[in-house]
């Protein structure tokens, strides 16, 4: 589906929302950064290789480079005597040649040298003076780690796209990267509307009873932090145009802008009317997900605009749905969701309505090993706790409105679910 400017969509299924929001996004440009402050960054060229790793044939153990036909048929019994001619140290190269009858020490990752086309493990051999003694043959032909095994020369070993990890960042190390090229961390403006509103700093007003916190700005710029991208506050605008226009201006310098509330439907207007005001052009202004339907989609320029409804779970779970995607396009990610887990439900779960519904599920391990979903609790979209407690979100298709308890869904994860209470997950 594509973007008609001059009519917004209303009530887009979630694909067709993606659809278009992927569309008006872009991959921002690369800067080039020191490797050790790559980490969560997101490549934007390709990495090859300029060597070949390892440099050389080398040793996968602590041992004896001998010839193997020097120790076919070695046994306790009847082991193979060798003379020891050399040995290598931990960053020594060979000087010598291992000729029948010919044993060299050579310790870990040391290169193999000339002659040799085995390694006996130091555990299968006695020494004496300047003669070793084999048990028998097991290694013949073994331990040996060929040159350029892990990376050929010229080889990409990582694509633009990647998101670097420590695994990652280790490769590039191993291949000279230095600096790396990565895509400029989208900054994210995020803005909070609504008079009944305070922040942290005047917690007294919450407790006298005045004011609820702003919530969605916190939870937001971590959701848009753990992303890869950089929030930037913009703190509460008042529920009136001058408040609005004020900082909506302000959020517009930043690549994309999030807002949240305002979107029932007077206050929707108001902020809605200011945006286009500014400049803004809206795609579509309501979804079939559920919470969060109240979502809208713009853009001011080169400028997403993404309007979040206000209740703190549909603003975590829209940002879950719509934002973070569109954030690792503007990052070239070549993975663009999150991950998700077939499950089994540990109880029957019933849905209303035509809308994709998302609910928040603690999963735990059965017996088997199956990941079990059970419900957080009471899954009002204003219940911030019933997000705070989920590893996941439990998907139930338009059409399905009714699951009974044992059977599959997917759930998508949280923050990698690092709080789900399992044992070690897998079996050994
Ligand atoms: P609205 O979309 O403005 O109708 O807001 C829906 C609900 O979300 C109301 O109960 C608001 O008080 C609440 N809400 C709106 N914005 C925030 C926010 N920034 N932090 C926490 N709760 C909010
Ligand atoms: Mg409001």
């Amino acid at each position: 589906m594509s973007w008609q400017p001059d009519r917004p969509a209303d009530w887009l299924s979630l694909i067709d929302a993606l659809a278009i929001i992927l569309e008006n996004v872009r991959p921002l440009p690369a800067e080039t950064v020191p490797l050790d402050l790559s980490l969560g960054r997101t490549l934007a060229a390709d990495v090859p290789s300029p060597i070949e790793h390892p440099p050389w044939d080398n040793s996968a153990m602590d041992g004896y480079a001998v010839r193997s036909v020097d120790v076919a048929g070695a046994t306790r019994e009847h082991p193979k005597s060798l003379r020891l001619i050399e040995q290598v140290p931990a960053g020594g190269f060979p000087q010598s040649t291992v000729t029948a009858g010919t044993a060299i020490r050579i310790m870990t990752g040391a290169p193999i040298p000339e002659g040799a086309d085995s390694v006996i493990r130091v555990e299968h051999t006695g020494t004496a003076g300047d003669v070793i003694t084999v048990f028998n043959d097991n290694d013949a032909r073994r331990n040996i780690r060929p040159r350029g095994e892990d990376v050929r020369k010229h080889a990409v070993v990582l694509t633009r796209g990647t998101r670097l990890g420590a695994a990652q960042i280790g490769l590039l190390a191993t291949v000279g990267a230095a600096q790396v090229q990565v895509t400029r961390r989208p900054r994210v403006a995020i803005l909070s509307t609504g008079d009944e509103l305070t922040e942290l700093d005047n917690f007294d007003e919450v407790v006298a009873g005045r004011r609820i916190v702003n919530s969605n700005s916190h939870a937001l710029a971590a959701a848009v932090r753990m992303a890869g991208a950089e929030p930037v506050a913009l703190g509460i605008a008042r529920d009136e145009r001058d408040s609005l226009r004020e900082k909506l201006q302000a959020g517009l310098q930043a690549d994309m802008l999030v807002t949240s509330a305002g979107a029932s439907v007077g206050e929707h207007d108001l902020v809605k009317d200011v945006l286009e005001e500014l400049g803004m052009r809206t795609a579509f202004w309501r979804v079939r997900v559920r919470p969060g339907s109240p979502f809208s989609f713009g853009r001011v320029g080169d400028v997403a605009v993404f309007g979040l409804p206000g209740n703190p779970v549909s603003a975590l779970v829209t940002c879950e749905l719509f934002v973070k995607p569109a954030l690792r396009r503007a990052l070239g990610r070549s993975a663009l969701y999150s991950a998700t887990a077939r499950v089994r439900l540990a109880e029957r779960i019933t849905t209303k309505g035509t809308l994709t519904h998302f609910l928040r599920v603690r999963l735990a391990r059965d017996h088997h090993g199956t990941l079990l979903a059970r419900l957080t609790g009471p899954q009002g979209s204003g219940l911030i706790t019933s997000i705070a407690h989920a590893d996941g979100l439990l998907v139930v298709p338009e059409a399905v409105h009714e699951l009974p308890a044992g059977s599959e869904a997917d759930v998508l994860w949280l923050d990698q679910a690092d709080n789900t209470q399992n044992d070690l997950g897998f079996d050994i």
